[in-house]
């Protein structure tokens, strides 16, 4: 039996360090602002190549300055996830133009907070879409590259709506179920393939989509209270967990979902 151990030090940082994404190219979905873009710097710290999405051209032009200021390769690339065309042809675009896809981050998506009794068909069909249908478009345009290659990691943003609720949120909450769902049928299928496919699940973050949350006391006194962390999350906390997740660091890490939460889904 050989020896699976490692003898050498296992480099934290630098050229050979597991960690290290350098000239990786990494397509992260609804970057242009929040969540999304704040994941795409981490990225870039680490090295990749990134490739910036949204649908608002002049907002993904200003991520791209913003992060090149910051010493980030970017590329950018305007489409929309919820539309199967536009994700074929955004992604063989890619992969020609950038260079082929290492790594995809599935961040795209909406909010549509409304009593259930509300809700009406379209909006719970526009968030799924948004939500859902992207990752697995986007997720299956992009595995087909990474499939030829055997080689290739992906990372679904989930939610702590992944595995709980709260009353208004039942489109949002079944997309992020789905979504952990997805993640674990992409590994079952892609895993043999050299694929590695996993999820974050943030708690709550300020962002654009939560802006109208954090400025409610009542619901932020809630948050506070709620969350072992005692406060809300910031963007820029996400970026370890994902980093690992996109890297070689987590080589025989499959099929999981990581709650970045500040221990908001681990106690009552
Ligand atoms: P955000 O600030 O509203 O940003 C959403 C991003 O997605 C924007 O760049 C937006 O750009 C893009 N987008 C939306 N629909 C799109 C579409 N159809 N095609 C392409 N791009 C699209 O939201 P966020 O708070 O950063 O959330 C990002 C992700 O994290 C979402 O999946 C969200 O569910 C998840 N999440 C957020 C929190 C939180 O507390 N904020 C917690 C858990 C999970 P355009 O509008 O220009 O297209």
């Amino acid at each position: 039996m050989s020896d699976a151990g490692r003898s050498d030090p296992y480099p934290m940082t630098g050229a050979d360090s597991p960690f290290d994404l350098t000239g990786r190219v990494a397509l992260v979905t609804g970057s242009s602002r929040g969540i999304g873009r704040s994941l795409a710097e981490g990225l870039g710290g680490a090295g990749a190549i990134v490739v910036l999405n949204g649908r608002d051209e002049v907002s993904l032009v200003r991520a791209r300055d913003e992060l090149v200021d910051a010493g980030v390769t970017v590329h950018v690339a305007a489409f929309d996830v919820t539309r199967p065309e536009a994700v074929t042809e955004a992604v063989a675009g890619i992969e020609a133009d950038v260079g082929p896809i290492d790594v995809l981050l599935n961040n795209a998506g909406i909010q549509r907070r409304a009593p259930l009794l509300d809700v009406d068909l379209d909006a719970f069909r526009e968030v799924l879409d948004a939500n859902l249908t992207s990752a697995f478009l986007v997720g299956q345009a992009v595995a087909r590259h990474m499939a030829d290659r055997g080689r290739g990691r992906i990372v679904n943003v989930c939610s702590v709506l992944t595995s709980l609720a709260r009353p208004g949120t039942a489109p949002y909450a079944v997309s992020k179920g789905g979504l952990a769902q997805l993640t674990r049928a992409m590994c079952a299928e892609l895993g043999p393939l050299g694929i590695g496919v996993n999820a974050i699940a943030p708690g709550y973050i300020v962002t654009e989509m939560t802006a109208p949350l954090v400025d409610d006391p009542e619901f932020s006194a809630w948050i506070t209270n709620r969350t072992p962390a005692g406060r809300w999350g910031r963007v820029d906390e996400l970026q370890g967990a994902t980093v690992f997740l996109a890297s070689d660091a987590a080589g025989f890490v499959n099929g999981q979902v990581l709650y970045v939460d500040g221990g908001m889904t681990a106690v009552l």
